[in-house]
């Protein structure tokens, strides 16, 4: 099958540890060059910026946005408008309305938009989905606890607005969240603590319900020193479900269960791909509405300030 010719736009830290070697062990996608400010990729052609990209690339037909999302609307913006298929990194956007706006115009241009949500294609969570499918679940306690000093060093956008601060990697729980839940979960309550010199939270506890008297908390900290959790316990009628290193492994009753091996973007770009081929997107704004809405109803704790 000839290979669909792709850039990147946006050359940090995921599209370097992650896109690029997906793209290069996968064979669906061919990537032809690289658009980002300041970085460059050797042994490929790079440029400034997408427009200088699309002028010199004519033959490119898909993008990927690896860019911090404040800058991520104008740039899909552009992409959609000539004609090309997108791939945006999580958190698809600034706001809920970036995100169905695009979506808007991708069906108007019958090109493909896929909101991406990595976390999602993590080895457990099809088989979470399919162990949980059929069963009553009373209750479900996320702790998503990382140490930004080291898996975010430098990265001063998550600090500014629409950069999600601690809701950076915990969207990456509630993707998890809303694909594995057989119903919709509700945000009900949230307390978010803000570095006094910070525009965005560094810790959040969220509060959350879904069917059948179903609660769900989750808890977020950027401060997390010593072991690193990235966990979702779910308690069931019939037994405990656990999804731990961020998804990559699932207990049952504290249980190891063989999951696929399968890594996450490799899956992520096969799944494009078939998007790309039929022309169709996927975009799920659930975990960014659960965001949102905890933006919306969260309570504001003003803490210490944030000094790297
Ligand atoms: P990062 O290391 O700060 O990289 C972002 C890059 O975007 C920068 O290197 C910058 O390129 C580029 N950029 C900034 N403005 C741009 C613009 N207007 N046009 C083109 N490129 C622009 O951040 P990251 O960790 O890669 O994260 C990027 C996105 O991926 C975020 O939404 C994040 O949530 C998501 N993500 C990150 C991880 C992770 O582990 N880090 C995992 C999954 C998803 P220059 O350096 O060339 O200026």
């Amino acid at each position: 099958m000839k290979r669909i010719k792709i850039a990147l736009v946006g050359l940090g830290k995921i599209a370097r540890d992650q896109h690029i070697p997906a793209l290069a062990d996968g064979d669906a996608f061919e990537l032809t060059g690289v658009a980002s400010p300041h970085h460059k990729w050797n042994g490929l052609p790079n440029y400034d910026d997408l427009p200088a990209l699309i002028r010199a690339q004519p033959e490119v037909t898909a993008v990927a946005l690896c860019t911090p999302p404040q800058v991520r609307y104008d740039i899909a913006r552009t992409a959609l408008e000539h004609g090309l298929h997108v791939l945006l990194e999580k958190p698809p956007g600034v706001s809920v309305s970036e995100v169905v706006a695009l979506a808007d115009l991708a069906a108007r241009q019958r090109v493909a938009l896929f909101a991406s949500w990595h976390a999602r294609h993590a080895r457990g969570v099809e088989p979470a989905r399919e162990w949980l499918r059929e069963r009553s679940i009373r209750s479900v306690r996320i702790a998503w606890k990382e140490d930004v000093r080291i898996w975010h060093p430098g990265q001063a956008w998550i600090w500014k607005a629409g950069g999600l601060g601690v809701f950076d990697p915990g969207i990456n729980a509630l993707s998890i969240l809303t694909r594995i839940l057989p119903g919709p979960v509700a945000l009900k309550s949230a307390d978010l603590r803000y570095p006094e010199n910070c525009a965005t939270p560094i810790a959040a506890h969220l509060s959350m319900s879904g069917d059948n008297g179903m609660t769900a908390i989750a808890e977020f900290d950027f401060l997390q020193t010593g072991p690193q959790t990235w966990t979702i316990d779910v308690e069931t009628d019939s037994g405990w479900l656990t999804l731990s290193m961020g998804g990559k492994e699932l207990y049952i009753d504290g249980r190891e269960v063989g999951t696929p091996a399968t890594a996450e973007y490799p899956s992520l770009y096969a799944h494009f791909g078939e998007l790309v081929r039929r022309r169709r997107s996927d975009v799920d704004i659930a975990p960014l509405q659960l965001v949102a809405d905890a933006f919306l109803c969260g309570r504001r704790i003003e803490v210490d300030s944030f000094v790297e």
